[in-house]
């Protein structure tokens, strides 16, 4: 069996004395495209951010590769091959797009190399290429989304965390995204996608977890679920 990537056991997460996760176990082998899914307030963010120890854990644990990566920031994490697209994007607004893809490389010093992903991500993304030079912050939010996941890129992960890449764009955006979502999998690099669009990320995943109020409801096969009359009804409008 492949590699196990992310082991999360037991996670609580609390804000002051309320619990946003109430113990919840997940894991995603090397090669996977796992997807997290869930209403408004079910706690994925939540529970992306404790894993990038951005959120401290009021109980249980998080492995990556083996070990606690208890206390360790975004920084420490994307040195070990954990890169994370937060929600809401979190792209450096007053620096240019080729900036922005030159700071998700900061763990590395191979300057050729750098030149060359810089080079993949605009193959990947051709609307990044034609923005090169303009301020990140005056881009859409769809392009913002693409620079956020090539800047990611940059880092050469091996475990990529993709916060809702689909939230507030229009659907020929969404359909981009999702294409790459695919591509970028299809390269060879783990995904642990959080989405509310259950139907487009279930679709892609190898496996999935529904989450409700802070715990995992249901865990299968992303096609499976996706079947599941339970899902198509809570998540699907059916
Ligand atoms: P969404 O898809 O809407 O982002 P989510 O599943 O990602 O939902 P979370 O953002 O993790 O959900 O929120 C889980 C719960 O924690 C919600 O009840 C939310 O109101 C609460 N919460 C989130 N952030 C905070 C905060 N900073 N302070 C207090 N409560 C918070």
């Amino acid at each position: 069996m492949a590699q196990t990537l992310l082991k999360v056991s037991g996670l609580q997460v609390a804000y002051g004395g309320i619990q946003a996760v109430k113990g919840v176990d997940f894991e995603v082998r090397e090669g996977e495209l796992v997807s997290l899914i869930g209403s408004n307030g079910a706690g994925k963010t939540t529970t992306m951010k404790a894993i990038t120890g951005t959120l401290p854990l009021a109980g249980g644990s998080i492995e990556y590769l083996g070990k606690s990566i208890k206390g360790q920031g975004p920084w420490d994490l994307v040195k070990q091959g954990l890169a994370m697209v937060p929600e809401g994007r979190g792209v450096f607004a007053r620096m240019t797009i080729t900036e922005n893809l030159q700071m998700g490389a900061y763990i590395r010093n191979d300057k050729a190399g750098i030149a060359a992903d810089i080079e993949k991500v605009f193959t990947i993304f051709p609307r990044l290429r034609e923005r090169k030079d303009q301020l990140a912050g005056t881009m859409s939010g769809g392009e913002q989304q693409m620079l956020a996941m090539g800047r990611a890129l940059m880092s050469r992960p091996k475990l990529l965390l993709l916060d809702e890449p689909s939230m507030g764009l229009s659907p020929i955006m969404v359909d981009k995204i999702f294409e790459v979502v695919q591509n970028v999998y299809a390269q060879g690099v783990t995904i642990l996608l959080v989405e509310q669009n259950a139907s487009r990320a279930l679709a892609l995943a190898d496996r999935g977890y529904v989450m409700e109020s802070g715990l995992i409801s249901m865990t299968g096969a992303g096609k499976d679920l996706l079947a599941d009359p339970k899902v198509r009804a809570a998540y699907l409008g059916e």
